[in-house]
């Protein structure tokens, strides 16, 4: 880092006085020791740029005794303190709970809830007009609707804002200006998150919806720690009750988190908010522009931003009056963060608001069985609104049985589901069809020799992606082109492509439907955020017949014409041999067809399904989604699985096979013996190869009161040195096992 950009002090020839612990940001259990000069004020918390071999990296200030024995001068000295308010003790107690609890390094996590503070570069001046009166040479009417609202509000305007409002074009308001009737002026920047008022609407909450706010409003003025789940269906208005919970927070005057899975293809959230609130949400995703986020980041820390809405890197935003958390989605496995610090954001938030002391309120149609269990046994006071709001009914939904009504030759949508789409057609309304995969099929092979296309660095199929002319692996995102002569055999236009993917269901569509207009959403298809966010408001204003996607269509959106929902392939994900494969169904099925019907008009889901008896098509169809959870709860329990029992994945990987396995088999010898922990394995893991890198599993399973952690540690440290290319990846709580 060149240090001119930053703000803080900078020490020569310095006298070192004392010795403070510091986390750097690097895969090291503890702090390291610097010295620090003579007149320099840290704390814990403090923000410093210390030397570590011969780089300078950010770190933070720890607790922990000063180190007596250290002679200061024989150590190197912090090179810069930051003036930035130091993080908090709150934050650093939760920094450590992360960190012990993950068994991450701490540094690591640390390096989450700090920034160096960057230079901004001063705000730039908005060009604005002045009104001077007088009158225009020629008064057309465009002028004098102009003139007409600049009599009316005498602020001053901007030249684009002033066209607008009186439905006029730019030259209008230039030849005006031109005659000296408006003068140009420099106006400062409008701020950077006007401050949510909590009273600027009054909405008016009424039966379930009374019941459940008035509920988790009690929690929140008895004050302190207190956990509430709302459990409503999609629809059913658990959005406006969390806005009450935001609205008492603010009253109070502190701040409040948001928690959303996908944060950055959710702007209708922020408007929404903004109409509750009269002002947007602060934003916090890793879509953010560095200028944004830099700002965002210190409205945060100073207390002048009041609500941010983020993906679940905020949690770690060092708040300097946080008082509410509201995870939305809490059901979400994008709350999983898979990356060097393994935590779910759902799980840490709770500790977040138990360590800072506050209410957190956590939301879903469908919550995760762990919510569930802790709402049964009284940790969380779970609240109910089990229909939705208004005039709005849930969507009828059907399944189909793909045995009694196959789709024709070739292709992967039943008679049933076409002839439902076509009346939608009709009535010009939306329909939707999910299918949970991209590209357009899954496999590609020959059709003479039976070669298959595989990545070369992983151990995947290359999914075939029509619409760009490559096959990729959706592992590590190796591409090439499609080829056209099969690579084994020579054979020339031979390829078959298996399975479908969301392209293949587009190309069945256009032949059923060539006059329909379709859209395609999948990740992969579109130029990035700002795109799909696009899309999505195309949808929403009825600028799309027939929408074809991904999960990225499943999540929260209100797509107010969407009356038919088809599920391409509901048994998808159910036969992967998880355990949390049906509650996972259940709650993307939920979601999807949750996507129909939102505003009254009647709706329909059709899933295409071969396994109509199967418990989790039985509860979507039947909408009894107590009977479902309470089958669930009663199998984990019986096989101690989480919640009930504990579990562990550690992945050893390596450039070779044989140092992943030789590792993985010196940690499990490394166990030590405990009763009510077992480790299974070491064996090859799910993906066995990802990256060149070979993958060899271990799983721990524990009782739900083992101490899983100094298990792991103990195993870790009595475990095999780690070399060469061995890294190891160690996930508490994995999501699938
Ligand atoms: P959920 O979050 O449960 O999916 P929402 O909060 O989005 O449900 O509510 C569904 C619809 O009902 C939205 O369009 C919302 O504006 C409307 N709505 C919910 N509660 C109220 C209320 N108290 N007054 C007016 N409209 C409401
Ligand atoms: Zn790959």
């Amino acid at each position: 880092i060149d240090s001119s950009d930053l703000f803080g002090s900078l020490f020569e020839a310095p006298s070192l006085v004392r010795v403070v612990p510091v986390l750097v940001p690097l895969p090291v259990p503890v702090a390291y020791s610097y010295a620090v000069p003579e007149g320099v004020h840290v704390e814990p918390g403090s923000v410093v740029q210390v030397p570590v071999g011969p780089r300078q990296l950010i770190g933070v200030v720890w607790d922990g005794d000063n180190d007596d024995k250290l002679d200061p001068k024989k150590l190197r000295p912090l090179t810069l303190v930051f003036d930035c308010p130091p993080l908090s003790k709150e934050m650093r107690d939760f920094v450590d709970w992360v960190a012990s609890y993950t068994l991450s390094p701490p540094g690591l996590v640390a390096r989450m809830a700090i920034r160096a503070p960057a230079a901004l570069d001063p705000e730039p001046m908005v060009e604005g007009l002045r009104y001077l009166g007088g009158q225009p040479e020629r008064l057309t009417p465009a002028r004098a609707r102009v003139l007409d609202l600049a009599d009316e509000e005498e602020i001053p305007w901007t030249r684009s804002g002033l066209a607008h409002a009186a439905g006029v074009s730019m030259s209008v308001v230039d030849g005006l200006t031109a005659q000296g009737i408006f003068e140009t002026v420099f106006l400062p920047p409008p701020p950077v998150v006007a401050r949510p008022d909590p009273d600027y609407i009054s909405p008016r909450i009424e039966g379930p919806q009374k019941q459940a706010s008035v509920d988790i409003l009690e929690s929140i003025r008895a004050g302190g720690f207190s956990a509430s789940l709302i459990d409503g269906v999609t629809g059913s208005g658990k959005t406006e009750v969390y806005f009450e919970a935001i609205a008492e927070t603010l009253r109070r005057g502190k701040q409040v988190l948001i928690l959303l899975p996908e944060i950055a293809l959710t702007s209708s959230f922020l408007e929404r908010f903004q109409e509750r609130f009269g002002a947007k949400p602060g934003e916090w995703h890793s879509d953010l522009a560095p200028r944004m986020r830099e700002k965002v980041w210190r409205g945060v820390v100073t207390g002048e931003v009041k609500v941010v809405a983020g993906a679940r890197s905020a949690l770690f935003l060092p708040f300097e009056d946080l008082g509410l958390i509201i995870v939305d989605e809490e059901h979400d496995p994008a709350y999983k963060q898979e990356d060097r610090v393994f935590y779910n954001a759902r799980d840490m938030a709770v500790v977040r608001a138990r360590i800072g002391d506050f209410p957190i309120v956590l939301v879903s149609a469908t919550p995760s069985v762990e919510s569930q269990v802790n709402g049964l046994a009284g940790r969380y006071n779970t609240v109910h609104l089990p229909t939705r709001f208004g005039d709005a009914a849930m969507p009828d939904l059907h399944l189909i049985d793909m045995r009694r009504h196959p789709p024709e030759r070739g292709g992967f949508l039943s008679p049933v589901l076409l002839r439902a789409m076509k009346k939608t057609l009709e009535r010009n309304e939306q329909s939707l069809l999910f299918l949970n995969r991209r590209g357009y099929a899954p496999l590609t092979l020959c059709r003479v020799c039976g070669h298959r296309f595989q990545c070369p660095q992983c151990s995947s199929w290359l999914v075939e992606h029509r619409f760009k002319s490559q096959i990729q692996c959706h592992q590590c995102g190796y591409s090439e082109r499609t080829p056209e002569a099969c690579p084994e055999c020579g054979t020339l236009d031979h390829l078959v492509a298996c399975g479908p993917g969301v392209e293949r269901i587009a190309e069945e569509v256009e032949k059923h439907f060539p006059e329909a207009r379709t859209i395609v959403m999948s990740s992969d298809l579109l130029g990035g955020v700002k795109r799909m966010r696009l899309e999505l408001e195309a949808i929403a204003k009825g600028e799309a017949d027939i929408v074809i996607g991904t999960q990225l269509v499943a999540k929260g959106h209100n797509f107010p014409l969407m009356t038919l929902v088809g599920i391409v392939d509901s048994d998808l994900g159910l036969s992967n041999g998880d355990p949390r494969a049906a509650e996972r169904t259940f709650q993307l099925l939920s979601q999807v067809t949750g996507r129909a019907g939102r505003t009254g008009l009647k709706s329909h889901g059709l899933l295409q399904t071969f396994q109509p008896q199967h418990p989790v098509m039985q509860a979507i169809v039947s909408g009894d989604a107590g009977a479902f959870y309470e089958r669930e709860i009663a199998e984990r329990e019986k096989a101690i699985l989480p919640p009930f029992g504990r579990l562990a994945s550690l992945i050893v990987s390596a450039d070779t096979r044989a140092d992943a396995e030789t590792h993985a088999r010196g940690l499990r010898a490394a166990a030590p013996k405990v009763t009510g922990i077992s480790v299974l394995g070491p064996a090859e893991a799910p993906l066995a190869l990802v990256r060149g890198r070979h993958r060899f599993r271990l799983l721990v399973h524990g009782r739900r009161n083992s101490d899983m952690q100094a298990f792991l540690r103990a195993m870790m440290e009595n475990g095999p040195k780690q070399r060469g290319s061995v890294q190891i990846q160690l996930d508490i709580d994995p999501q699938s096992f």
